[in-house]
């Protein structure tokens, strides 16, 4: 019989790199709704769910911190070094009945070393695969479910705007969210936020024609940083990006975006994960109570005009529950040469198929209908 141990869950840090107990095939499915949005920084979340946690819910690893948003709340586990959230337990309801489930997030899941030594050809799209997605109305105005789903496979045609509602037919229909959604004239400033609220993220224009472009990553550090295998970032200039914070009287605080994450920078943002994946060149922010990702900065990275380009994660702008989450007055949803950025990570890592590689045809086809549309 096949390996006991077929999978493994990994940070973006490597701190954590769990063995997973299961069988295969495995699914993952798509949720759309604003808690995993703003728990993972990404447009909607990737989870597969697991029979139970691989480690005991009373002593989880050290490693890990948890959020808990309510008493009787689920948990997110979290690397308490890069700030990747990991796994989940939550809770629902069958037949009266109150049942606990858990899941891991998908994009930090892989094929265990043992099981690629045992199978050499297998790739993790040939046992793992997208079965439905979920919860697209709580983006309002459809968000990536016009580009994030294989419409055409039939494991995937659920489509469930809400749970009470039938799937929805067709992409057309989520399409049509988008573009019934009228944003707001005029905006100067848009804000974003974690799950827990803890981290509050603003970027400002002077020029509401301004426009700030937004692309799609798809990178192997990108995944690991999400836990989720597609991810919006947005490149602001660093003085137009900033950190709303609470002073001890409750009053808002407005902090520019450190140009450096020394030491007196991660002080005065005690609240959030600083993680340097490349030291002195690549940082990353996670918030370190709910484990939302933040934000992504390259030391040296600047516009044609010199400034430092910062790339807060462009779904934490959708934590409002009534301005829609794509903001395509604010944001100008770019495609590389080669569509969403570096496709190849997914193909070298044997995972394209389970979503890249048709995000990457349908994303490039929503870009282009944009330009007709706006
Ligand atoms: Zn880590
Ligand atoms: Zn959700
Ligand atoms: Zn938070
Ligand atoms: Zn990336």
């Amino acid at each position: 019989m096949s390996n006991q141990v077929p999978l493994q869950a990994t940070c973006l840090c490597c701190t954590n790199t769990i063995q997973i107990p299961t069988t295969l095939p495995l699914t993952a499915h798509v949720c759309h709704c604003t808690t995993c949005r703003t728990s993972h920084g990404t447009l909607f979340a990737m989870h597969t769910d697991l029979e139970s946690l691989p480690f005991s819910e009373c002593s989880p690893p050290s490693t890990f911190r948890i959020y808990q948003s309510s008493p009787n709340s689920g948990k997110a586990y979290f690397c308490g070094t890069c700030g990747t959230y990991m796994f989940a337990s939550y809770f629902y309801i069958l037949e009266g009945a109150r049942h606990e489930g858990f899941c891991v997030s998908t994009g930090c899941v892989s094929l265990s070393d043992s099981y690629k030594s045992e199978n050499p050809a297998a790739k993790l799209e040939d046992v793992l695969s997208v079965d439905f997605h979920c919860i697209i109305k709580d983006t309002i105005d459809g968000g990536a479910s016009p580009w994030a789903g294989d419409w055409s496979k039939e494991t995937q045609a659920q489509f469930h705007g809400n749970w009470e509602e039938p799937p929805m037919a067709s992409q057309e229909d989520a399409e049509e969210l988008g573009r019934k959604h009228v944003y707001p004239t005029g905006r100067k400033e848009l804000d974003g936020w974690c799950k827990c609220k803890g981290v509050k993220v603003r970027i400002t224009r002077e020029d509401e024609a301004k426009k700030y472009k937004t692309g799609v990553c798809v990178c192997d550090s990108c995944r690991l940083a999400t836990g989720t295998d597609v991810v919006p970032y947005t490149w602001v200039p660093r003085d137009n990006a900033f950190f709303v914070t609470k002073s001890e009287s409750g009053e808002e605080e407005i902090k520019g975006w450190p140009a450096l994450w020394n030491d007196a920078a991660k002080e005065s943002f005690g609240g959030m994960i600083i993680y340097e994946s490349t030291p002195g060149k690549v940082v990353w922010g996670a918030c370190g109570t709910c484990g939302a990702r933040i934000f992504y900065q390259r030391y040296g990275k600047t516009f044609e005009n010199g400034k430092d380009v910062v790339e807060p994660l462009t779904a934490l702008f959708g934590a409002d529950d009534t301005q829609g989450i794509m903001h395509l007055d604010f944001l100008d949803w770019v495609v590389s040469d080669d569509g969403v950025y570096w496709a190849e990570d997914a193909e070298k890592a044997g995972r394209a198929g389970i979503m890249t590689r048709n995000v990457n045809v349908m994303y490039q086809e929503w870009v282009k209908g944009l330009k007709s549309r706006v």
